[in-house]
Formats: structure tokens, C-alpha cells, sequence
């Protein structure tokens, strides 16, 4: 950790930093940053800081970065410029920015933007109130070590407050598959599980604070092998089998999966375990099997098609969503062809699809790119015939009865909101006291560009858009 000095603050300032102070997180990315805003958060709780919506009034922002595309570097920068009016009129303000462009591009922010006070990469923030201790003595903080000890083990526990029905809770980060295109070995260093007693330590608190949902994460969560309490290591299923028998625990879910690591347990967990939901996030990237070798993905298309298959034996309602780069270097026409016939023989519910972007320092980035147009041409195509199976898999949920967990109110007046087991979002006209309940909905449809509305169950059901997942680098 470095400390960089800057103007000393009187002593009567730092003392001002320990009263209740408002702290300002913006998330971008993938739901991992979402559940490391939410420690952070509890971090700087313990600290006095409480989290509030606005940045403005804040005496803390925090911005939680994503590296996975450029566009998303770039937007964290733009917002650095935007805040720079909130500090001028506040010259006590403390900005910092956390996450994978931290992790990346380190002091270079603080070069770029002499206003961060803080920069703290994703294996570090438990040292957060060291690193506010400097702040508060009127230095800047960097920290981007890939240390040895497990900041989940260090974390200093925060307020337990009452919280939501959903909630993630990472099992396992970095990765080392290293495909070519790819970020994330880099700014989130080795693959690492957490051991599986912490995790069903950390569920159980989640339950006792009113979740009845958790979706397990990890840059790639089914490589999961956590030492176990047994003493034996445990994959995800052995782990997800495990927190089925936490009683309150109603709903468990998992994400991103790689296909190399989807084992015959996990497999059958889908068919036997009935609190693991009927949604599955595989990415495949592409589909022709010259750009998938690549891309360093040590599978073909036909081996992802054969997967699929079995999953869906094991559970044949099973949503299946997936993640696609298109224009990767070296990538043809024909090329394309192959992933838009991969893509209409597996039928997406949801998909997620991305026009290749060169991030410094990965293989892939030496190698001649598509021609952007032909790239944005072939990235439309693709969403063209995701929306479309899409469109295609909400209208299959018409006239269907769903178990939907509600979770907060929705747009209109006494409406609330929540997520079948499919994932999609549920509309209803209803009290707030169904926030935390899971109630059947019959759906119907409502208008032909949504999906549907409620015939029976609750009354006056709405069953809207799927797909309301965040993944790395955009919000949808
Ligand atoms: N571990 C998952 C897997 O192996 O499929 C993916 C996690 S990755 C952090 C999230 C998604 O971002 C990827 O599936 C990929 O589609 C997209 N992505 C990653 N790097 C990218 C790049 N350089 N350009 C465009 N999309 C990228
Ligand atoms: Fe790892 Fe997924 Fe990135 Fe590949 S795409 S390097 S598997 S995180």
C-alpha cells in the first residue's frame, strides 16, 4: 500500500471524519461489483459512513470500476469530470475509485484526475479504513497489491441492517483460463475459492437479515473448489447442495459459468436440487470453432451444443442465457454464419452480445482487427435474432403460472415488482407486504411487444421483460 502525501489537515479536521459522514457508491459492471460496493459499503459502515443515493451532499464517493470493454474505462473518466463540480464546492469531499480500472490503470488516475484521494484495486479494500485513515490525515491512498491474506477474512464487519430478498454473495474470484480477449486474469488476478464454512457462515447471516434468494458469484463460478468443513474439497455442487438445507433459504442461482467446468454433478443438480433455479448463464462467445481456439477457449461449438443438451435432459424448462463477441480479430463472414447457426440451434431466453473491444495487455489485442462497420453490421444481426428468441421465450410464459419472488414496488402506483424462476421480470398490482414473498402468477400477455398479464393467482399481473441481470461493462 502507498501513501502519498499531500496537504496536512488540522488535527480538528480528522477528527470531524469520524461522525456519521454520507458515502456515494456507483457501481458499474457485473454483479461482483455489485457485492463488493455492498462490503465496501459495510467497510466504511463500520467507519461511520452512511450509504445514501445522491452524490450530491456526499462526503464520499466511491466510484466501483469494470475494465472488461474500453467504452467502460472511458465512462468511469467521464464521470470523474462530472464530479469535478461537487469537489470545487466541497473541497472536503473524498473521491475515490475502486475496482478493475483501479486495479489497471493505478496511479495513472491520480495523474488524469488530481481530485482522486483514493485508488483501491478489487483484492484490497479491506484495507479501506487504514487507507481512510489516511485520507483523513490529509494524504492520498493507493492500493492495487494482489496480497497474500483473504480480504474476505479481513473485512471489518459492518452494520448487519436488514436488507432485500435477493442478495449475491461471491464464492469464488479471478480466473485462469486466460482466453485472448480477456481482462479479468489480469485485474483480478488467480482463480481463488473461499472456503465453504465462510460461505454458509455468510448465507446464514443473509437469511437472518430477511433474504430469500442468493445467487452465487464468481468470474467463473462453477470452477468453484473451496475447501470444505469436512476436510475434502467441494465443487458447486457439493456447495450448492449444501445451502439448499439452510432453512429460509428459498431460491439459489449462479453465475458466469464456463462450459469446461460444468461437471456431472452440477449437471444433476439442475435435475435434483429444486432450490437451484431453471436459469443458466453459459457463455460459448462464438461459434465457429477456428475463432474459438483463437480465443483460447479449449472447446469447440459442437462439445457447448452436446453440454447444452445434457443440461436440458437434467432440467428441461432450463432458461438458458450467453454471452458473444463479434469482429474478434480474424473473424469472417463465414465465421458469423457459424455463431448465428449456433445461436438458432441452442434458442437464447436472454443473451448478451458485445462487439469485440481491444483491452492493452491480452493476446488478442496484437492481432488485426474486423473492420469496425462489418463488426457493428454483424453485432446487429446478432441482436436481432436474440431479440427475437427472446421475444419468442416470453411469449412461451403466456398463460403459464410462475413463482415469483417479489422484491421491491414498481414504476406505477401499487405495483411491485419481482423475479419468476426463470428470471424474468413479474408485474403486479399489489400491497408493498408482498416485498420478501413468493406468491404463483398467472400471466397473461399485455401488450404483444411485452410479455404478459395475470389471468389468475394475483390479481392484475404483469409479466414484463427478461433479463435484468447486470453483466461486465454495461448496464442493461
Ligand atoms: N467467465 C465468463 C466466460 O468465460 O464466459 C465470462 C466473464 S467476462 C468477465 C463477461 C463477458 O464480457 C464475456 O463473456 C465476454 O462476452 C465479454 N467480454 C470480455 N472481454 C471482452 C472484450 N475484450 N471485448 C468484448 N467483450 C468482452
Ligand atoms: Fe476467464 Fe471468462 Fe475472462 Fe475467459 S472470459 S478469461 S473464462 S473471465
Amino acid at each position: 500500500m502507498r501513501y502519498i502525501p499531500q496537504v496536512n489537515k488540522p488535527l480538528w479536521k480528522a477528527r470531524a471524519m469520524t461522525g456519521t459522514k454520507k458515502l456515494f457508491v456507483k457501481t458499474y459492471g457485473c454483479q461482483m461489483n455489485v457485492y463488493d460496493s455492498e462490503r465496501m459499503a459495510e467497510a466504511l459502515g463500520a467507519q461511520g459512513y452512511q450509504q445514501v443515493d445522491s452524490a450530491e451532499g456526499a462526503d464520499m464517493i466511491l466510484l466501483n470500476t469494470c475494465h472488461i470493454r474500453e467504452k467502460a474505462a472511458e465512462k468511469v473518466y467521464s464521470e470523474l469530470g462530472r464530479l469535478k463540480p461537487l469537489r470545487a464546492a466541497n473541497p472536503d469531499l473524498k473521491i475515490g475509485v475502486a475496482g478493475c480500472v483501479a486495479q489497471a490503470e493505478g496511479e495513472e488516475i491520480m495523474h488524469r484526475q488530481p481530485m482522486v484521494d483514493l485508488v483501491v484495486g478489487p483484492q484490497t479494500y479491506h484495507r479501506l479504513p487504514t487507507m481512510m485513515e489516511a485520507l483523513a490525515r490529509g494524504e492520498k491512498a493507493l492500493d492495487t497489491d494482489f496480497p497474500e491474506e483473504d480480504k474476505f477474512a479481513h473485512l471489518p464487519k459492518g452494520r448487519k441492517a436488514r436488507r432485500g430478498p435477493t442478495a449475491f454473495l461471491t464464492v469464488q474470484e479471478g480466473c485462469d483460463k486466460f482466453c485472448s480477449f480477456c481482462v479479468v486474469p489480469y485485474t483480478r488476478g488467480a482463480e481463488v475459492s473461499r472456503p465453504a464454512d465462510r460461505l454458509l457462515r455468510e448465507a446464514r447471516d443473509l437469511i437472518d437479515r430477511g433474504v430469500r434468494e442468493i445467487t452465487l458469484l464468481g468470474q467463473n463460478v462453477n470452477a468453484y473448489h473451496g475447501a470444505g468443513p469436512d476436510g475434502g474439497e467441494w465443487g458447486l455442487a457439493r456447495l450448492i447442495r449444501e445451502m439448499a438445507t439452510i432453512d429460509g433459504l428459498d431460491r439459489i442461482r449462479f453465475t458466469t459459468s464456463h462450459p469446461n467446468d460444468m461437471d456431472e454433478d452440477l449437471i444433476a443438480a439442475h435435475g435434483d436440487c429444486d432450490k437451484l433455479m431453471p436459469y443458466l448463464h453459459l457463455p460459448v462467445q462464438a461459434g465457429s470453432d477456428k475463432v474459438l481456439k483463437a480465443m483460447n477457449r479449449k472447446h469447440t461449438a459442437e462439445a457447448y451444443l452436446r453440454l447444452i443438451e445434457r443440461i436440458r435432459a437434467a432440467r428441461p424448462d432450463l432458461h438458458l442465457s450467453g454471452d458473444f463477441i463479434v469482429g474478434f480479430p480474424g473473424e469472417t463472414e463465414a465465421d458469423f454464419q457459424a455463431t448465428l447457426d449456433l445461436v438458432e440451434t441452442v434458442g437464447y431466453g436472454t443473451a448478451y452480445s458485445f462487439k469485440y473491444s481491444a483491452r492493452p495487455g491480452t493476446p488478442a489485442a496484437e492481432r488485426a482487427t474486423v473492420d469496425p462497420a462489418e463488426a457493428d453490421d454483424r453485432l446487429q444481426r446478432l441482436q436481432a435474432l436474440l431479440t427475437r428468441q427472446q421475444r419468442a421465450a416470453q411469449d412461451a410464459m403466456v398463460g403459464r403460472r410462475v413463482s415469483v419472488l417479489f422484491e421491491k414496488p414498481g414504476r406505477m402506483p401499487g405495483q411491485m415488482v419481482g423475479k419468476s424462476e426463470y428470471l424474468h421480470a413479474v408485474h403486479v398490482d399489489g400491497p408493498e407486504t408482498l416485498k420478501g414473498q413468493i406468491a404463483p402468477v398467472d400471466t397473461r400477455r399485455q401488450r404483444p411487444e411485452l410479455a404478459c398479464r395475470a389471468i389468475g393467482g394475483l390479481n392484475g399481473t404483469t409479466c414484463g421483460a427478461a433479463g435484468s441481470r447486470t453483466e461486465c461493462g454495461s448496464s442493461r
